[in-house]
């Protein structure tokens, strides 16, 4: 047993010190970047904000509606291939995710997918620390070399390295963060996600690859503070649950009419998305994720001006007149405790 000792944080531990600026107004601010991929070779441009993918986020009704943000989807793995065949899904802004699944059926997914230009894979596990999920990646890699991949989860430098050198373009960064997340709770597993964001950023940077900081920001200043912190991506679940485009017009109408309006936003490792799609909880697993009920907060363009506003006025602040120049820009400062 070895103890680390030194202070990790997360985003509430932290403020971003403001800084002298020559910017005259926040409407000035690029929140555009354009990424290089060590792998794929390929670039990658648009406002570098993921929805998760989870069933009740990364729908294909929300990747229409932030495409026209030019911002991210990665789409949830539980649709019917012909379901999303039919769907005019957009390449350039669409992730498509699998978990360790056979490589033909990847093979076969990606083909079948071919016309709508798709080149972005997620490949998702809650744990990336196996060795098989490293085999895994290197092997997808392998068979998809022009195709970026985006694979995690992980916490550590370590093994960002590890999957960026097995494959991987951009690492997913987060383990526990998330708001419906209930692996600290139920394993005491963890890394604080701020501290996660900087050393994982560090580490693949250091071999030109990228990071998506998964989970844990709750509010716009998160993801501010998340970027400043080095990330390249933000994947964003429950702020981004319980609009429109998260569900079918069926339940659209259950939550208008309902007495509360409230909207379930689970996580993928819950007993209810479990009960969904595999079945129930298997003997050997407990559940990892909670039920969370948000208010229904109406169309997602709304909540993309909160989060992008409040992003140019954070790169305003210290002086950044591009989102990639805030992490350059950005002095943390750590609260004194409450
Ligand atoms: P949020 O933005 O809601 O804080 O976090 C979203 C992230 O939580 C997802 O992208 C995913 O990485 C993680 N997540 C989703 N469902 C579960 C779950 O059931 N258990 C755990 N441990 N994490 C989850």
């Amino acid at each position: 047993m070895r103890i680390e000792t030194e202070r990790k944080l997360d985003f509430n531990d932290v403020l971003i010190r403001p800084k002298r600026s020559r910017l005259k107004s926040r409407g000035d601010v690029e929140l555009s970047r354009t990424f290089k991929t060590p792998h794929a070779g390929v670039d990658i441009t648009g406002v570098p904000i993921i929805a998760a993918n989870m069933d009740t986020v990364g729908t294909l009704k929300m990747g229409a509606a932030l495409a026209e943000h030019d911002m991210f989807t990665a789409l949830h793995k539980h649709y019917p291939l012909d379901e999303m065949q039919k769907a005019n899904i957009s390449g350039a802004f669409s992730f498509v995710t699998f978990g360790i699944d056979d490589i033909n059926k990847i093979d076969n997914v990606l083909n079948t997918l071919q016309s709508n230009s798709i080149n972005k894979i997620c490949l998702d596990v809650a744990n990336g620390y196996t060795e098989n999920f490293v085999d895994f990646i290197r092997d997808v890699r392998k068979h998809h070399p022009g195709k970026i991949i985006m694979a995690g989860n992980v916490a550590t430098p370590d093994m960002t390295e590890a999957l960026i050198l097995a494959g991987a373009d951009i690492v997913k960064v987060g383990i526990g963060p998330g708001s419906a997340c209930m692996t600290r709770a139920m394993t005491g597993i963890g890394y604080p996600q701020l501290s996660a964001i900087i050393e994982c950023a560090d580490a693949a940077h250091g071999l030109s690859g990228l990071i998506c900081a998964d989970g844990g920001c709750r509010m716009p200043g998160d993801v501010a503070k998340a970027f400043a912190a080095g990330a390249d991506f933000v994947m964003l679940g429950g702020m981004l649950a319980g609009h429109t485009e998260c569900m079918s017009a069926d339940e659209l109408k259950e939550i208008k009419d309902s007495d509360d309006g409230l909207v379930e936003y689970y996580g993928m490792s819950s007993k209810v998305a479990m009960d969904k799609y595999a079945g129930g909880v298997a003997p050997h697993r407990a559940s990892e994720g909670r039920v969370v009920k948000v208010e229904y907060k109406g169309d997602v363009k709304d909540t993309v001006q909160e989060i992008l506003g409040g992003l140019r006025s954070a790169c305003t602040y210290v002086g950044a007149s591009k989102l990639k120049e805030l992490s350059k820009r950005a002095t943390f400062v750590v609260k004194s405790a409450a």
